[in-house]
């Protein structure tokens, strides 16, 4: 029995959003990524909310868009600056499904906004709390996440090099990025590279969006050939009806990508099977409870989901860590390489944790992250 002292002591504490900062930051890149929608290369563009609180808690969060995938910095830095922060400032930060509603009608679309909001929210509450995020959602599922690194160099060869050093490092996903240079050039790619991977690594695909969908089906069966673990996203996102049909043509698993951003074009996929697996990121779902509600989705209909991400910092990476580690069926792994492996810094104190090619998720008492001011004064735009 608990005592009438501790009791009150262990009540949900009375706490105020006192400040919020919103900041757009430049982080350099490593190398150009080519994609079937474009090229990411020199420096990516992100968002970083701070929100701080009369208890002296400080909840931080990521918006990471992508101007041709879901939108701009400057669009949710505004949507953040001018139209949430109204909402948010003398907001009880422990009522995050009612502030993700009222965000829903104060602004429309800016998912990557509402996900940086969402994502400070729940790293204030489990600061409060003195529990991981991954907790508040139901608990760890599991410790550690399969890391997936992107081969999107159009400089191959230097892929080629950075992907046996990642071997040695212990990572065993790759997804080779296709759709931007042509067939043969996609076969030549694929094949060189399952020829050089170790046995028990797997090899994935990813169009973004980067095929024509009249000949589809049959350039789709010459890459079944190097036995990729899924094909994404091979058509434009709203040809829903190609999608299905290469779906249902192939043996290999289709996933949706860009085709799914919220919980009801996830119904809409799975009730008409249009692919058999969804990539889910917590910048389309506007974060990370309508991330799993289209992860619940997807499970309900046996679809699996992949832990996607855009270019994200460490700390909208460990949001997304948080998210996978809390549910069972984002069981393909995660593309959570950016921190380590693609941005020339991070905002994060200690660096993102990544042992034996997989993220580790972080224990400490909210997101479990420190961020690097110095740093997000450096990058600031
Ligand atoms: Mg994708």
């Amino acid at each position: 029995m608990m005592r009438a002292g501790e009791a009150a002591q262990r009540r949900i504490p009375d706490m105020r959003i006192t400040d919020m900062r919103v900041q757009v930051v430049r982080l350099p890149v490593r190398a150009v990524h080519s994609h079937g929608i474009g090229d990411m290369g020199g420096s990516t563009a992100s968002v970083i909310l701070r929100l701080d609180t009369d208890a002296g808690i400080t909840g931080w969060g990521e918006a990471a868009p992508w101007v041709v995938f879901t939108g701009s910095a400057e669009a949710n830095a505004a949507a953040l600056d001018v139209y949430l922060r109204p909402l948010l400032l003398g907001a009880d930060p422990f009522r995050i499904e009612a502030l993700l509603a009222r965000a829903e009608r104060a602004v429309v679309h800016c998912t990557e906004a509402k996900a940086a909001m969402e994502m400070a929210l729940f790293d204030i509450v489990g600061k409060a709390l003195g529990a991981p995020v991954c907790t508040l959602l139901g608990g760890c599922f599991r410790d550690e996440i399969p890391l997936s690194f992107s081969v999107a160099d159009p400089d191959f060869s230097s892929d080629l090099d950075l992907v046996a050093e990642l071997c040695r490092q212990g990572v065993r996903l790759f997804k080779v990025k296709t759709g931007f240079a042509g067939h043969p050039a996609d076969l030549h790619r694929l094949t060189t590279l399952r020829a050089q991977l170790p046995d028990d690594a797997e090899l994935r695909v990813d169009y973004n969006q980067g095929m024509e969908a009249h000949d589809a089906i049959r350039r789709l069966r010459d890459v079944e050939t190097v036995r990729p673990t899924f094909i994404e996203q091979p058509v434009p996102r709203h040809q829903l009806a190609a999608l299905a049909a290469i779906t249902a043509a192939l043996d290999t698993p289709i996933m949706a990508d860009e085709s799914v951003f919220s919980p009801a074009e996830a119904l809409h996929v799975a009730a008409n099977r249009i692919a058999d697996l969804i990539s889910v990121k917590i910048m389309k779902s506007g974060g990370m409870l309508r991330a799993r509600e289209v992860a619940a989705i997807a499970g309900a209909a046996g679809l699996a989901c992949y832990g996607g991400s855009m270019f994200e910092t460490g700390i909208a990476s460990t949001a997304g860590a948080h998210l996978i580690a809390a549910t069972p069926n984002i069981s393909l792994g995660c593309e959570f390489y950016q921190p380590s492996y693609y941005l020339t810094d991070d905002l994060l104190a200690a660096p993102f944790p990544v042992r034996d090619g997989k993220v580790q998720v972080p224990t400490g008492p909210g997101l479990g992250i420190e961020v690097d001011e110095d740093k997000l004064a450096r990058y600031a735009v």
